[in-house]
């Protein structure tokens, strides 16, 4: 069974929690805050692999997580990283995000991608600690992994792409010009998987050709086998279109020349105006020498390139392949898709409002949609972190609405997670 498409929920690592714990010593009442920090949860990272030729794997599991970042412990010791777990795709493989249907990553380069990052671990409470508070009793927790529920596609990555009537010799083809060892039969349908061979031409240059399974008449409205297929030679540089013209199966290749064009056209026309190359195989058991010839008449006032061959004895396939490599050192690169994914989701406009409730004679907390955004992305161990989020509460009025509550020097103010002793 070969699986081209596939559905997926990949999840990032939570972060670990912070701890709340305080130092103990013998001989020592009560020491500090010491709870350290939640460990970071793992990424979920795809990586391109070439041995792998299809998402198989993805139907039987559907769900991948990545570990869990540890929680902090006492003595401030931080909670152990979660590991990131490494996905293996097919080289070629399209991620989208399903919810929204934009494209995220074309899985074609060798870089290693993130597709969901691990939750940020949560700080102890060792970080809470002022100087009129002198045992912070919370932590924060750590913050979930990105969460993605994607459709994987298979777009496989070759150069030349082999189209033509099922049984016309495109496997036989490939067999030949590359270490691929596609199925070879006389019958129709024989290919059900896409192959993909390497033809070496020197050193320094190779190229990949793929062979898929005949495209049929009606195929690029679903009839048939051949329009899941399809897409695997989108990429293609080059098409080499062969026909069979021997005519042994009482076929006539002009028509099925056209007819495979046709179908190219109707499931993308771009495809269908890719630079052809056409190979009329099985010379060497031609027995009607007119089929041939029309068919070269036919292709030649195309302004297109006709080469005799034989993929059973070889004979001009090594014309054949030195065409297409000289052809391809013309062309622009293997299509390589832009992603459509915007991470960060787009900035809500915040009217600013807060909530102030007195909780108790001196006690106020705060709250509000925007200020909850805010406190995620702070770092509040750190000194500049703290002082950009308290001047962005002074800057939206935060101090003037709490005086306005009569809130006064040393009150406690609870933001969330958060306690500060409010100072005038
Ligand atoms: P595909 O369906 O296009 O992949 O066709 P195959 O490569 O499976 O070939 C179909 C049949 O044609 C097989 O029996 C092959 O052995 C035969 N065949 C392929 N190329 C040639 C050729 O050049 N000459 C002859 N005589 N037979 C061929
Ligand atoms: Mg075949």
């Amino acid at each position: 069974m070969f699986v081209d498409t596939a559905k997926v929920k990949f999840r990032a690592g939570r972060g670990g929690d912070g701890a709340v714990t305080f130092h103990r010593e013998k001989y020592v009442a009560a020491g500090g805050p010491d709870g350290g920090d939640g460990g970071r949860g793992g990424d979920i990272i795809l990586v391109a692999d070439d041995n792998m030729s299809t998402l198989m794997e993805f139907k039987y599991k559907r769900k991948f997580i990545a570990e869990s970042g540890q929680n902090g412990g006492p003595n401030k010791c931080s909670g152990k990283d979660g590991k990131s777990l490494q996905i293996r795709v097919p080289r070629g493989t399209l991620v989208y995000d399903d919810d929204t249907g934009a494209l995220i990553k074309d899985v074609s380069d060798d870089e290693p991608f993130v597709l969901c990052k691990g939750g940020r671990g949560g700080w102890g409470n060792q970080h809470f600690a002022t100087p009129t508070r002198q045992a912070p009793r919370f932590a924060k927790p750590g913050l979930e992994g990105e969460e993605i529920n994607a459709r994987l596609e298979l777009k496989l990555l070759a150069d030349v792409g082999l189209a033509g009537f099922p049984n016309v010799g495109k496997s036989t083809l490939l067999s030949v010009v590359s270490s691929a060892r596609p199925k070879i039969a006389n019958y129709h349908f024989t290919t059900l998987v896409p192959n993909l061979g390497v033809v070496r031409v020197n050193e320094d240059f190779s190229y990949v050709m793929a062979d898929i399974p005949g495209i049929i008449e009606g195929a690029s409205e679903g009839a048939g086998l051949g329009h899941k297929f399809l897409r695997h030679i989108d990429r293609c540089r080059l098409i080499v279109h062969i026909v069979d013209a021997s005519g042994s199966e009482g076929r006539d290749p002009i028509e099925d020349f056209e007819t495979i064009n046709a179908e190219l056209n109707k499931y993308n026309a771009t495809l269908a105006a890719r630079p052809q190359i056409v190979a009329a195989n099985k010379c060497d058991i031609i027995t009607d020498g007119s089929i041939l010839e029309k068919f070269k008449k036919y292709i030649t006032e195309k302004g297109l390139l006709l080469f005799e061959i034989s993929a059973a004895t070889g004979q001009g396939v090594g014309a054949l392949m030195n065409k297409v490599a000289e052809e391809l050192s013309k062309l622009p690169p293997i299509k390589i898709f832009e992603s459509e994914y915007v991470r960060v989701k787009p900035d809500v406009e915040y009217d600013y409002e807060v909530e102030i409730t007195q909780v108790s004679p001196d006690t106020f907390t705060v709250e509000a949609e925007w200020i909850k955004r805010a406190m995620g992305s702070v770092n509040f161990s750190d000194v500049e972190s703290r002082m950009y989020f308290e001047r962005l509460l002074q800057k939206k009025g935060v101090f003037e609405k709490l005086e306005e509550f009569g809130a006064k020097e040393g009150d406690t103010i609870v933001i969330y997670d958060m306690e500060f002793d409010y100072v005038e």
